[in-house]
């Protein structure tokens, strides 16, 4: 076990080697000689490196860190329990071992000690005490979090949230810790909402490995420190701010996940989505659902389906309200379209099919099973295409002439197979598969037609032939989640059960980062909501009526 020895100033960076291999950074901060060590975690490097390598990436480490920064300096890590032995030495602080073990739910925390803590070592003015952590780890109790202590109206100091923290990002089981913050307040015309159930969507996945960019770049992150993920939720106003008059404590509600500062002129006249300070919340902002409280700004809340549980209510919106701004606004789908839709038994997918019968459009999922292919009957599509049949049309980038000779005619063989089940080529089809498909989505378009796209799971850059764009004069129209007059619109097909949520599973609050990680792993077959503050399946529904669709696969 390597020990680095480092100057005993303000901050103190020890460095602990793990066992799998990893060399994790502690800073020991002191910043303040009356406060006692905070500490983070802050990065880590691959093994072995040499000491004076990790010495200088210390330094930098140290040197970057603004002086927010340095007092923020708290909470090594959750779910980590860690046993530290230091050893100090004249003027240098050295790690003479350390071991770890995982132990779920528990948080190695940092806390002022009581006065009649055991003696710490003493350097000058400055103190520290090296069992500080063994002695300090304690749990977060959330066995309990159904039961508040507080009316609506009155907030609690602290509540259990689920953390990602700059820089200690990596798979969502590790990313996505358990810890207790201090609830928010609401400022003006925000509202706090006790959170009842909370969907899991992709979005968190990509800000626990902090790819494509790390969350802490955008909205309200630099000011908080921390990410609180959750962009779907439904729940109980709890406290509202000031110049809110739409809403108050006690109303049931769901959130949809579109946030912008009213000040922006892009609000008022064009669409919040244009405006600068677009964020989605609970991704590119924090205070999102995974949480006992959450905040958001008044104009994001929408009534409550009332035939629907609090898992079924958390379920929808972040998908549901992207598919619908998709088809009928950005598209401007009419009854009778024929429409294209791939991945349709995924969690845009259903929504798509669903809004397609709405409207009286016909439509075609593309899937990959016949049990997908099921739901997507049920859900009212005209028929399916099951694409294991047509693996060839799908785009890899870089093909050879021959190759991607041999990939069009797959493609062409697929058109074929969507006019037959529509009875001619798609007015519209609905895109977020990207790399893989898009040629095949530009070539079977109908002439004029449009395709409209959200995504690109399969790769960001696309190509295609573009010939077949402009000599049949067809559209590429991008589109992102939805306003809330959109959201408000599409909730209203939800309460009167014209749309319904297709729900695959409901799991306990203690379970928000494996269900992270199921989405990671791609082992999931559905939706996934979060129980909160709702104690078990079914509560909620304040009305008869058919719920949410249960599937075995998709959504
Ligand atoms: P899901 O994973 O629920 O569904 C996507 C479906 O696409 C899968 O079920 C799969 O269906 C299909 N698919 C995946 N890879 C391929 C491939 N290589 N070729 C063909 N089909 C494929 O995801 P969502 O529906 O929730 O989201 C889809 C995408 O849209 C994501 O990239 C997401 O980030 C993005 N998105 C963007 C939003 C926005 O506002 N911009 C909002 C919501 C989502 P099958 O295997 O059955 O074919």
């Amino acid at each position: 076990m390597a020990g680095i020895a480092v100057p005993w100033s303000t901050i103190v960076a020890v460095t602990v080697a793990v066992p799998d291999g990893t060399l994790m950074f502690a800073l020991i901060a002191l910043a303040d000689t009356t406060l006692l060590p905070e500490v983070e975690l802050i990065d880590t490097v691959g093994f072995p490196a040499a000491v004076a390598e990790l010495a200088a990436a210390i330094e930098a480490v140290v040197t970057k860190a603004s002086t927010a920064k340095r007092r923020m300096m708290r909470l090594i890590c959750i779910s980590l329990s860690m046993e530290l032995s230091l050893h100090v030495e004249d003027s240098h602080l050295r790690l003479v071992g350390a071991t770890y073990h995982r132990a779920a739910g528990t948080a190695a925390r940092l806390k002022p000690q009581p006065a009649n803590a055991p003696a710490p070592d003493t350097i000058g003015h400055r103190t520290f005490n090296h069992n500080l952590l063994e002695s300090d780890t304690v749990s977060i109790d959330i066995s309990n979090i159904s039961n508040l202590s507080v009316e609506p109206g009155t907030l609690p100091d602290k509540m259990a949230a689920w953390v990602v923290r700059d820089g200690a990002f990596g798979q969502p089981i590790d990313a996505i810790k358990l810890e207790e913050v201090d609830v928010p307040q609401p400022g003006a015309f925000e509202v706090i909402v006790r959170v009842m159930a909370a969907g899991v969507n992709f979005n968190n996945v990509w800000a626990a490995r902090g790819e494509p960019v790390s969350v802490f770049r955008y909205g309200d992150h630099p000011e908080t420190g921390h990410h609180i993920g959750g962009s779907d939720a439904s729940g109980i106003v709890w406290k509202v701010g000031e110049g809110v008059t739409r809403w108050k404590a006690g109303d049931e509600v769901v959130v949809h996940c579109n946030q912008a500062s009213y000040e922006d002129p892009e609000v008022h006249g064009l669409d919040p989505l244009a405006a600068p300070s677009q964020r989605i919340w609970g991704y590119e902002t924090t205070w999102g659902s995974f949480a006992e409280f959450c905040k958001v700004q008044a104009q994001q809340l929408l009534p409550k389906p009332e035939a629907l549980s609090w898992e079924e209510a958390a379920s929808y919106g972040l998908t549901y309200f992207t598919a619908y701004r998709m088809l009928m606004d950005q598209a401007k789908i009419q009854a009778g379209d024929k429409v294209l839709i791939w991945g349709a038994a995924g969690g845009l997918g259903v929504f798509a099919t669903q809004l397609c019968a709405v409207t009286g459009a016909d439509c075609v999922g593309v899937v990959s099973s016949p049990e997908k292919g099921a739901l997507l009957e049920q859900l009212g599509a005209t028929g399916w295409i099951d694409r294991n049949e047509f693996s060839g049309m799908m785009r890899k980038g870089n093909e050879t002439p021959a190759e991607e000779k041999a990939r069009f005619k797959e493609s062409r063989r697929f058109c074929q197979a969507v006019e037959e089940i529509l009875g001619g080529p798609p007015d519209i089809v609905f895109e977020h598969v990207g790399q893989a498909t898009f040629p095949t989505s530009v070539l079977c378009v109908k002439p004029f037609g449009k395709v409209v796209i959200c995504g690109a799971t399969s790769g960001f850059n696309l190509d295609f032939d573009v010939r077949y764009l402009w000599m049949r004069q067809k559209q590429i129209i991008g589109s992102h989640f939805a306003n809330a007059w959109e959201a408000t619109r599409a909730n209203e097909l939800i309460n009167s059960s014209k749309v319904r949520p297709v729900l695959w599973k409901t799991m306990g609050f203690d379970k928000v980062a494996e269900a992270h990680q199921l989405l990671s792993d791609n082992k999931h077959l559905g939706k996934i909501s979060i129980l909160v503050g709702a104690t078990a399946e079914g509560e909620g529904k304040t009305k008869e009526g058919p719920g949410a669709i249960r599937a075995e696969v998709g959504a």
